[in-house]
């Protein structure tokens, strides 16, 4: 997925299917359906000159942007003007905790990042400034997220998104990160959910990003991966997020200040 493209993309997935199920009741689902695969490139997962002195969560330092203000073009035409403006907005609860602002162009030669919907794409972004690779092509997909009404989901996968757009990766791949996987169950999970190979798994899910330090792992994130209990030896699960956790909040604020 990441080839047919051409550049670095995160793969992303968020709980779809059961997901209006989940956050109806409340309780931990018996089985958790995901549509897309969501993942780190192995380009990214192994080592990595990274400054991560000030970094407190998982990010790439390198592709952070410089520029206050991120210009959004969305390249459908058959998009809503209620959709552009739920996405940004969406967006923008980044920029209540940094100095970071996401406002709508209509002009794609100004844009900063590309939002194309997509179903076959499912939910993709390009991380952080490798946007700027991409000039006039989509930097972002937000898969069949137009008018879509489930306002929850729809915030889950743009905040995660957006979260990949200002350089984020996955808080999965936090060397902290206390999971102690069943490999093989984790394998086959993943195999049966989202469709992904044995060598995808360790590059999207186990592998950490290593000599790096961060700080504890934070399963609130919105950069993580929900994950049923018993794929680990130590009773670990992860729900599904749909907020900016409270480390979130703080940790935008201090790579973006
Ligand atoms: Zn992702």
């Amino acid at each position: 997925m990441t080839s047919r493209r051409g550049y670095l993309i995160i793969i992303c997935f968020i709980i779809l299917l059961s997901f209006v199920v989940y956050i109806t009741n409340h309780q931990n689902a018996t089985k958790v359906v995901y549509d897309f695969p969501c993942g780190v490139p192995k380009t990214l997962v192994n080592p990595m000159s990274k400054d991560s002195t000030t970094s407190q969560f998982v990010i790439d330092r390198s592709k952070m942007w410089t520029q206050k203000k991120l210009e959004i073009y969305f390249m459908d035409d058959h998009i809503t003007q209620e959709t552009i403006d739920d996405v940004v907005e969406i967006a923008n609860e980044w920029s209540e905790y940094s100095n970071i602002k996401f406002v709508s162009t209509e002009d794609i030669g100004k844009s900063d990042i590309r939002i194309s919907f997509s179903s076959r794409k499912g939910y993709v972004s390009e991380i952080g400034n490798d946007a700027e690779k991409e000039m006039g092509k989509s930097t972002m997909s937000l898969g069949d997220l137009n008018n879509e009404k489930n306002n929850i989901k729809l915030k889950s996968i743009v905040l995660h998104e957006f979260g990949h757009a200002l350089g984020l990766l996955h808080e999965m791949n936090n060397p902290n990160n206390p999971i102690v996987w069943k490999i093989p169950e984790t394998y086959i999970y993943f195999k049966e959910e989202y469709g992904l190979e044995s060598f995808e798994v360790d590059e999207q899910v186990i592998n950490d990003i290593i000599d790096v330090k961060y700080s504890v792992f934070d399963s609130l994130s919105i950069m993580t991966y929900p994950i049923p209990a018993k794929l680990t030896h130590n009773n670990i699960s992860i729900p599904m997020v749909s907020e900016l956790s409270e480390k979130d909040k703080i940790n935008i604020g201090i790579n973006y200040n």
